[in-house]
């Protein structure tokens, strides 16, 4: 098995903030990210995907495909949008870095799945150069560690 990375940039806006919580709680626990005017960021996701180079292409996946598939699942929805006020998975969850990689993740791993070559195996989303949050699938967490493997290797 190998791994093969597209990276891929969007620009969003957002906010923090919890509705069951008062705004002074908000305020002391989410700071200036609690403005709910937003702020942008320019963000970069990272892609892997995981599988067996085609003997006839040597490919994992076309990787022109796979720039589709993330501009079609992803950058169509987010790119240049207010994630908190526009789009279906942050109006009620906070659109941290974390809960932005989970998204990610489910937007690609079925349209991946799809192209038959390669599953989807980790997905990065970094806020600036130096924080990122990464989400390897549902099955990440320690009760998947040490697991019979019986859905395979992911
Ligand atoms: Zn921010």
């Amino acid at each position: 098995m190998i791994l093969l990375t597209r990276r891929a940039t969007f620009s969003a806006s957002h906010y923090y903030w919890n509705e069951a919580w008062s705004e002074e709680e908000n305020r002391k626990v989410f700071g200036r990210c609690a403005n709910r005017n937003g702020h942008g960021h320019n963000y970069t996701l990272e892609v892997t995907v995981a599988g067996e180079p085609e003997p006839t292409t040597g490919f994992v996946v076309d990787l022109k495909w796979l720039k589709d598939v993330i501009e079609r699942q992803v950058l169509a929805a987010w790119d240049h949008r207010h994630l908190n006020l526009e789009t279906r998975e942050f109006a009620r969850t906070i659109p941290t870095t974390e809960n932005i990689a989970i998204a990610a993740w489910n937007r690609l791993d079925s349209a991946i799945a799809l192209g038959g070559g390669a599953r989807l195996n980790r997905v990065r989303v970094y806020e600036t150069p130096e924080i990122f949050a990464e989400y390897r699938g549902p099955k990440m967490g320690p009760a998947a560690t040490g697991a019979s493997g019986e859905e395979g290797v992911r």
